[in-house]
């Protein structure tokens, strides 16, 4: 078996398994993809200490980092099932198991999309899921967030303070946000919430957004906003579904419950990132919580009888 078996190939898995082999025990990563969201972003300008890099750079730099250190590397699998007994055993979608001492998951997160026409096509041209990281991008001009939960009106009122006009679009005739944030938003003079606002079409020039169609549900009739980007606030989903039925404890959104360790309801499974209950998604902070983990991993590695 592998002291430390890492799954997911993004900041978090990627820093997890370098700090687990800088420690010179058995390290393996199973990844579907390396990079994982990173891969689909074009610019990023909060990693900190690089004031500007892109998503495909940054991935081949994690790649590069882990593969300087004797980590087994095994991609194009998806991991579908975990037991532990006396070790964690991982199966894969293709029916190839996996043992490990310990195992780190960090099989990250995927932001829901609209499923409308264009929302694919302007993809990082315009249609964008996260406003700490391209909030900066429209300074000046005017957005959409579409969803009313907290996220979105977070982003609302984020977005407030850099860009020109935000249009919130709430699908329900009613906001889901806590109350305290609705009275935020409210009181911004460059915010507008609309509800009862379904959107229908993301609409561009070719090159880039400007603007979406929406149908007002309470009236039946199809209106426009000219806009320059469009944030979709509907929700994170962790990469989880494969942990359902298993014993380790997830949060009611299907996230997996960590400690400040990384680890667990499962002693020896640690996890990291996106895919956990950490506040707050991003790079910086997934890479963060990698180390953890492997840390984590280590001191529960050191701690178990030598048989
Ligand atoms: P992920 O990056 O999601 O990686 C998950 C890994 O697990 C992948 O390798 C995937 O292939 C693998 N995996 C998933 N399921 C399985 C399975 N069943 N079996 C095997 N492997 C599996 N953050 C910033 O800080 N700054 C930004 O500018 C920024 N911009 C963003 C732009 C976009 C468009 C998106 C989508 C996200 C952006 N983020 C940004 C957020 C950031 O990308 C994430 O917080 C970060 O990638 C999370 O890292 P992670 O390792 O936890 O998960």
């Amino acid at each position: 078996p592998y002291d430390v078996l890492v799954v997911g190939g993004g900041p978090a898995g990627a820093a997890a398994a370098i700090y687990a082999a800088r420690k010179g025990i058995r390290t393996a990563m199973l990844a579907e993809r390396f990079g994982g969201q990173v891969m689909d972003t074009v610019g990023i300008e909060n990693f900190v200490s690089i004031p500007y890099t892109e998503g495909p750079k940054l991935a081949a730099g994690l790649e590069q980092h882990v593969k300087e250190y004797g980590v087994d590397i095994i991609t194009a699998e998806r991991v579908a099932d975990i037991q532990r007994q006396d070790i964690v055993r991982l199966r894969t979608e293709s029916g190839a198991t996996l043992a490990s001492r310990s195992v780190i998951l960090a099989t990250g997160a995927r932001w829901r999309e609209l499923g409308v026409p264009g929302e694919a096509e302007y993809r990082t041209r315009g249609v964008a899921y996260c406003p700490h990281c391209d909030g900066p991008f429209f300074k000046g001009k005017s957005v959409a967030v579409i969803g009313g939960g907290n996220s979105g009106i977070e982003a609302a009122i984020d977005l407030a303070g850099i860009v020109g006009h935000v249009t919130v679009l709430e699908f329900a005739d009613t906001l889901r946000a806590d109350d305290v944030l609705q009275k935020k938003a409210h009181s911004l003079p460059n915010v507008d919430i609309l509800t009862n606002a379904q959107t229908t079409e993301v609409v561009g020039d070719g090159k880039k957004v400007t603007g979406l169609n929406y149908l007002d549900r309470a009236t039946g009739e199809s209106k426009q906003l000219a806009l320059a980007g469009v944030f979709v606030q509907i929700g994170l989903v962790p990469n989880t579904e494969w942990l359902q039925g298993s014993d380790v404890a997830l949060s009611d959104r299907g996230e997996i419950e960590i400690d400040a360790r990384g680890a667990t309801s499962v002693p020896g499974i640690f996890a990291a990132g996106d895919a956990t209950t950490v506040p707050y998604k991003q790079i910086v902070i997934s890479m963060g919580a990698g180390a953890s983990a492997a840390l984590g991993a280590f001191d529960y590695l050191i701690r178990q009888s030598v048989d």
